[in-house]
């Protein structure tokens, strides 16, 4: 999925113009579900076209005694340069700044379709005036909008997704595997992915990627191809941005993208963390299959830190608990070799496809002994249920009433499908739609 970032310095209204995009309808269709919800990242489609629009000021500087990696010019410069198109914020109740011009040499160095959107211009009578002294950013014709009001968000998005390349499509034998290995810098995934691909010549050849700079290694075991995708990133790291952990999510985003499979590594000696849950949540929203890799597991000590790790599983990925984990460590090796059955196992159940009988007769067992739902007026009645995906398995039931639909009875319904049909290891999707 293409990129569409935006950048601005801070306090211009980039996330307000985010949350007028995600309301101008149905322009953001998945948002994660899970315990935090990503403020940075969403997913959205405009008529058909679907992009993943990040908010470069919504993502707060790490703590870091590393100055550099706490920048928020830094941060927005990883977005940026991963984006397909670039949404430049500026302020038109304040006019030009310098850190506009710094922002707007970044954005011109960089060389992609931008869009300069004055915000703040609530005085239409004097638009103008303000408007034409943001052309000497350089970067193009300013764009008078109100992120407040809303005014124009759907012709941006007209334009925006004009704008969007093609999906690059590139083919693959159809039974190559694309892998991806995200998580917190330093969880250990370079060293994994070492140890997967191990000493034979189980590495086929590295492709490049559709992005800059995204190599991709092909790799072959027992008959099977896996493509680990983006591994430029683990094989060699960059030395510029080393520390920052917003562009390792960046990097992983931009994985998860490509992925059937997404392989998160956990640092166990630290448990599961806020950033691994993000991560996690971003590879759901992408209908990635999800594998847990608890790396490090030799340095746990004894049961008391094994407990707390689980713990820690339990209690965080509240948002995949159909996810299947592995106690690996990439030192030792211990059950690395288990990670590629896995693996093939999660992908299976992704590309599964239940026919529509057996979905009826779940129905029918859910009518018979479910509980009802109603607003005291009217009563949801479920007509219907066939599969409408794949990769990741989509459903879609008619029903009558699809504002009677809650958040509550939608995780019901998935729990009944997941409690009938395997699928351990793949996030699935439920839409409703209206039938009389
Ligand atoms: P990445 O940033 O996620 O690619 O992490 P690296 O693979 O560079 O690993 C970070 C550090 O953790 C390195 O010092 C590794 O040697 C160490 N490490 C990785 N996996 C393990 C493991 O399973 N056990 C132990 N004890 N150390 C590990």
């Amino acid at each position: 999925r293409p990129i569409v970032a935006i950048v601005g310095r801070p306090n211009v209204g980039k996330s307000t113009l985010v949350n007028r995009i995600a309301q101008t309808s149905d322009a953001i269709v998945h948002q994660s579900r899970g315990v935090t919800r990503d403020r940075s990242y969403h997913v959205a489609d405009w008529n058909g076209r679907e992009f993943t629009l990040v908010d470069t000021g919504g993502i707060e500087p790490m703590k870091s005694d590393d100055v550099f990696a706490t920048s928020i010019r830094d941060q927005a410069l990883a977005a940026a340069e991963e984006a397909a198109v670039i949404l430049f914020v500026v302020d038109g109740s304040v006019g030009v700044t310098e850190e506009d011009e710094s922002v707007a040499r970044m954005v011109r160095k960089l060389k992609k379709p931008t869009f300069l959107l004055v915000n703040k211009l609530d005085n239409p009578a004097r638009e103008n005036d303000n408007l034409w002294e943001f052309y000497s950013l350089g970067v193009g014709d300013p764009v008078a909008v109100s992120a407040l009001h809303g005014h124009g968000t759907g012709d941006l998005l007209d334009e925006v997704v004009a704008l969007l390349p093609e999906d690059a499509g590139e083919e693959d034998e159809p039974d190559t595997l694309r892998v991806a290995i995200i998580g917190r810098p330093n969880a250990g995934k370079s060293s994994l992915f070492n140890k997967m691909i191990g000493n034979d010549r189980s590495i086929v050849s590295n492709i490049a990627g559709t992005t800059r700079d995204a190599i991709d290694t092909v790799v072959e075991r027992d008959g099977k191809r896996y493509r680990m995708v983006d591994t430029a990133g683990i094989r060699k790291k960059s030395t510029v941005y080393e520390n920052i952990e917003y562009y390792s999510m960046v990097r992983g985003l931009r994985a998860i993208d490509r992925a059937d499979v997404a392989l998160l590594v956990v640092d166990a000696s630290t448990g599961v963390t806020e950033q691994d849950q993000k991560v996690a949540n971003l590879a759901i929203e992408r209908g990635c299959a999800l594998v847990v890799l608890l790396n490090k597991w030799d340095l746990l000590k004894d049961d008391y830190e094994r407990d707390a790790v689980m713990e820690t599983v339990d209690r965080r990925l509240t948002m995949a608990p159909w996810a299947e984990y592995l106690r690996i460590s990439a030192m030792t090796g211990r059950s690395v070799h288990k990670i590629w059955d896995m693996v093939d196992a999660a992908a299976e159940r992704r590309a599964c496809h239940i026919t529509t009988s057996q979905l009826n007769r779940l129905l029918t067992d859910m009518r018979e002994f479910g509980h009802t739902v109603s607003d005291g007026k009217r009563r949801l009645k479920m007509h219907y249920v066939t599969q409408t995906g794949e990769k990741p398995p989509a459903f879609t039931f008619f029903v009558n009433h699809t504002d009677l639909v809650t958040d509550n009875y939608k995780r019901y319904i998935e729990n009944r499908m997941r409690a009938t049909f395997d699928f351990k290891g793949t996030p699935i999707r439920l839409r409703f739609r209206a039938k009389k």
